[in-house]
């Protein structure tokens, strides 16, 4: 077996999963489970979408809103809306992360950047009732991207079944890497 199979399995996660004070409140979102179990599996890439494109610790609160798809990505207080931004950050943060191999990505659900599904989004500026059908900006940018690689969000890992089948697309989906590389080699 060649170093490059013995070597660990790259998954990508956001930051906070993994304890990184890095929410809006300067707060985290650390999964013990995720790093008890994942976490002798996998050598985890973390990225915070929103502190890596410049937004400082603690911020404001962003949410998602419009009633297009996809909707806005929009600072709720001072009503900046920041969608292009976020959007021409994730290409350019994505294609760095192309180079780093990664076979899976773990996302925090939920969030207006990175929960995968599910996400509030409200229809304007007021407080309103959101509507759970949105995908965070960057959770987007990633599955549009990759569209094969294996995304799961934390609290679905939760369940042990759910858990194991992630394990094996990861897996599976590296070894299919692995074939071409030998194939193109
Ligand atoms: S959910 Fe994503 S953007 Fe929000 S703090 Fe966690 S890693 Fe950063």
């Amino acid at each position: 077996m060649s170093r490059r199979q013995r070597s660990r399995i790259r998954v990508g996660i956001s930051a906070c999963l993994l304890g990184q004070e890095v929410r809006y409140d300067g707060g985290h979102k650390r999964d013990g489970l995720i790093i008890a179990t994942l976490g002798r599996l996998f050598e985890w890439v973390p990225v915070c979408p929103e502190v890596e494109m410049g937004l400082g610790v603690p911020r404001e609160t962003l949410r998602l809103e419009g009633r297009d798809d996809p909707p806005r990505l929009v600072f709720l207080e001072t009503r900046v809306d920041i969608t292009d931004r976020m959007n021409s950050w994730s290409r350019r943060r994505l294609k760095r992360i192309e180079a780093m191999d990664l076979c899976g990505y773990v996302l925090k659900s939920n969030s207006p950047s990175c929960g995968m599904r599910r996400v509030k989004v409200f229809k304007g500026g007021g407080p309103g009732r959101p509507a759970r059908k949105g995908v965070g900006l960057f959770a987007r940018a990633l599955m549009d991207r990759f569209p094969l690689l294996p995304v799961e969000e934390e609290v679905r890992l939760h369940r042990r079944a759910a858990r194991d089948r992630f394990v094996e697309r990861v897996v599976s989906y590296r070894q299919r890497r692995e074939r071409r590389l030998r194939k193109g080699a």
